[in-house]
């Protein structure tokens, strides 16, 4: 099963409950790719794409892991991918210090450049409400992220800090 990526859309994210042994996570560390960039030649986001397999992939190969580091990957239409890393309820691969109590959500983006697109934020406050409402946060969970603990701008200097605090209202 490893690197199979399952897919799930804004509409049904109800589907990543379907885990049977659930951890406690403490946080959620945001990360952007930077690469791919998610944008076409026309500057505009690409909505017909989806790239888990392509991060998965490049993940195998040129870091030596058993699938994509993060948990979730957040593509610019707003459609999630997750895979055995989630479903498992393993530790990730996207923040040293971070990897075992953190669930890693990337955005496909570079947004030290671009911004995220109105579907990938819906996706990402849809997501975490998904995760609250299914007891896999500990009740004093955290949202950070990743330049918080790198010395890298991710998820992207255009980030905005405002949002993680309203991850964290909830
Ligand atoms: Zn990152």
């Amino acid at each position: 099963m490893h690197g199979k990526l399952d897919i799930i859309f804004r509409s049904g994210v109800g589907g990543i409950s379907e885990v049977k042994n659930k951890r406690k996570w403490k946080e959620i560390i945001i990360h952007h790719t930077w690469k791919p960039t998610g944008i076409g030649k026309d500057g505009k986001p690409i909505l017909t794409r989806k790239y888990a397999d392509e991060i998965n992939r490049a993940h195998i190969i040129d870091r030596g892991w058993n699938e994509m580091g993060y948990h979730f990957l957040i593509n610019p239409n707003g459609i999630v991918q997750y895979g055995d890393r989630w479903l498992e309820q393993h530790a990730g691969a996207h923040c040293v210090g971070h990897n075992l109590a953190g669930i890693g959500i990337s955005f496909v983006g570079n947004f030290d450049v671009n911004y995220p697109t109105i579907y990938q934020m819906e996706t990402l406050y849809e997501l975490v409400a998904e995760l609250l409402y299914n007891n896999f946060m500990a009740y004093d969970y955290e949202v950070h992220y990743h330049r918080e603990f790198a010395h890298k701008t991710c998820p992207g200097s255009q980030f905005p800090d405002f949002i993680k605090q309203t991850l964290m209202n909830t």
